[in-house]
Order: C-alpha cells, then structure tokens, then sequence
C-alpha cells in the first residue's frame, strides 16, 4: 500500500512542489504551520528516521544539504527550523520519513 507521500511523488495526488531532484521531493504541507511550510521527503520509503539503515546514511546527508537550500529559494535565508516527528508518540502521522521545513514566523523554544 503506498503511502500518501509516495502518491504525491507519482503525482496520483496534487501537491504545490517547490523542489525535485533524483532522490528527494519538495511540497507544501497542507496544513501550514507557518507562513513558509515545506515537507521535504525522500522518494525511498522509509518510514521514519528509526526505521532508516545504514545503507540510509548518504540519502540522509543529502536531505540536509537540501533543506537550506530550498529555504533559501524560499526566502528565508538562514532562519528557518526543521523538525521531524518520529513515531505516533512524538506526532508522526504520514509513516514515510519526511522533515518539516518552517519559517517566516519567530519560534519558540523549547517547541511544544
Ligand atoms: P507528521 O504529522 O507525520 O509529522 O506530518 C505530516 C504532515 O503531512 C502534516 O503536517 C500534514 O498537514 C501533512 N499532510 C497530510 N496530508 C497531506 C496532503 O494530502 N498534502 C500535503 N501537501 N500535506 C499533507
């Protein structure tokens, strides 16, 4: 069964992309947390960072190299947050690995 993510990267469902390459997609979330709201998600589906391999190591990297750089294009500059919600208990609702790329707002911390 393929996750809503995955769906989104077969284009079986619309999505407002704001970057693609050969191992990552870029979205808006649906539901915007901020005025800048990005879902950045591996096109491998691994469920979440607990469930990533070793072999997962260098697709890793790469979304966090990527990350800035979308928030860049986007206009944050160097101010934007990334957070990732690992399992049920920590707020993980779409089981394929995806970070939050927020901005445009301040933030506090710690974050509720
Ligand atoms: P999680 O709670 O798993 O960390 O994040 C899942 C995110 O996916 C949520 O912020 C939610 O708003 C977003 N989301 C759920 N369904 C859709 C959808 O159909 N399209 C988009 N673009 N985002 C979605």
């Amino acid at each position: 069964m393929p996750t809503l993510f995955e769906k989104i990267i077969a284009r079986e469902i619309p999505a407002d992309i704001v970057h693609e390459d050969d191992l990552c997609i870029a979205f808006r979330d649906i539901h915007p947390q901020a005025p800048v709201h990005v879902l950045l998600v591996p096109k491998k589906p691994i469920v979440n960072l607990y469930d990533a391999s070793a072999d997962d190591q260098s697709l890793l990297g790469h979304l966090l190299a990527t990350a800035p750089r979308i928030a860049e294009r986007l206009g944050l500059g160097d101010a934007f947050r990334l957070n990732i919600n690992n399992g049920t208990g920590a707020g993980q609702t779409v089981f394929h690995l995806h970070l939050h790329i927020l901005g445009g707002r301040p933030f506090a911390w710690p974050p509720g």
